[in-house]
């Protein structure tokens, strides 16, 4: 958590109304929109003028999102999100530990800036941009640290329907359904207390789980087609190319948690996903491990890229075939270190 006397100072400059921009990272995911829209109903209440600017467009599962029509999106609007963000009093930069997380264009604009940044994030290595840092890697989501930095503030009166299923979302979500190991006693405690304030627990996970396109599940079948299996080094991993994509009609958030499957069978402790998507330039991978291995570390070794120990992200700018060759090669030379 922040320091007393951050928490004092930072309570000190919401106590008038403010200007707030509130940023998180590029293709957003349930904890990055539903840490900021949680954050932005509070200070809302609080009569601060909130913006909350998204680097690019957020899946279609998360538009049901209290708020969520509000977002600007930066890629789409940068005009109009420059204005906003230089006018601002300060930043909230949520769920992401570096400012290149937010993509290129967006990150080489907020290093324009200086203006004060409140960085809250659970991803490891935070860089340093930030006035006040609140960084736990000890933390399932962004989300729960929104939450307690709210009761730090003594605002946990002001928790509601909205406040509390943007949280709850995020919780949910980045918890893998509170099954992920930094989910702890506090975590459901918290839970507790947002089911409390009125989220429909049943209605959320229909919402996102329950609400797929037909061409959504074709490609899934396709990914689970494509699974490849490294018994040798405990590993598996799925290809989707941009003509897997292309015949499913790929739309944004279409691929979100495939790349679990992959951890799914029986002995395999690490997995990875590559998709030569049309969105960029290369090659997105995921990975996810169980227990020791670090996936942080791996993706940020190799892979341009980091995240969690058992979750993380990275790219590559090789072709996709050349990438999965990489991929193995690496798995090959650190089984032998
Ligand atoms: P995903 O595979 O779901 O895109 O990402 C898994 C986790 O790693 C998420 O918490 C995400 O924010 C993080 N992550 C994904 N890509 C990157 C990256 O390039 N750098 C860092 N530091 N974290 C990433
Ligand atoms: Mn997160």
């Amino acid at each position: 958590m922040f320091t007393t006397t951050e928490i004092a100072e930072i309570k000190n400059s919401l106590s008038t109304p403010k200007n707030i921009t509130i940023v998180s990272h590029r293709n957003p995911d349930g904890d990055a929109m539903g840490s900021s829209l949680g954050l932005l109903h509070l200070l809302k209440q609080l009569n601060h003028n909130v913006t909350y600017i998204s680097p690019n467009a957020f899946p279609s599962f998360l538009a049901w999102l209290p708020n969520s029509e509000k977002v600007i999106i930066y890629e789409e609007n940068a005009t109009t999100a420059q204005k906003i963000a230089k006018n601002s009093d300060f930043i909230f930069t949520l769920d992401f530990n570096a400012l290149h997380r937010t993509g290129n264009a967006m990150c080489m604009f907020l290093e324009t800036l200086s203006l004060p940044m409140i960085l809250i994030d659970h991803h490891e290595l935070p860089d340093s941009y930030a006035k006040y840092t609140f960084s736990d890697t000890s933390y399932g989501s962004t989300c729960q640290m929104v939450y307690d930095f709210i009761v730090a503030l003594g605002y946990e009166n002001l928790l509601n329907k909205d406040i509390a299923t943007c949280i709850y979302t995020g919780i949910l979500t980045d918890s893998g359904g509170f099954r992920f190991p930094k989910t702890t006693p506090q975590t459901h405690r918290c839970v507790a207390t947002l089911l409390e304030c009125g989220v429909n627990n049943t209605e959320v996970y229909n919402l996102l789980y329950d609400n797929s396109s037909y061409n959504r599940l074709q490609l899934l079948g396709r990914a689970l087609q494509n699974l490849k299996i490294l018994p040798e080094y405990n590993a598996s991993y799925i290809t989707l190319s941009k003509a897997d994509l292309a015949e499913f009609n790929y739309e944004k958030g279409d691929t979100e948690g495939i790349v679990n499957y992959g951890l799914t069978i029986k002995g395999i402790t690490v997995t990875a996903i590559f998709i030569e998507t049309n969105d960029d330039e290369f090659i997105k991978i995921s990975f996810r491990s169980q227990g020791n291995f670090d996936v942080n570390q791996f993706a940020r070794n190799y892979f341009n890229g980091g995240g969690h120990i058992n979750a993380a992200g990275g790219k590559s700018f090789s072709s996709l075939s050349e990438t999965v060759n990489q991929f193995i090669a690496i798995l090959a030379s650190e089984k032998q270190k």
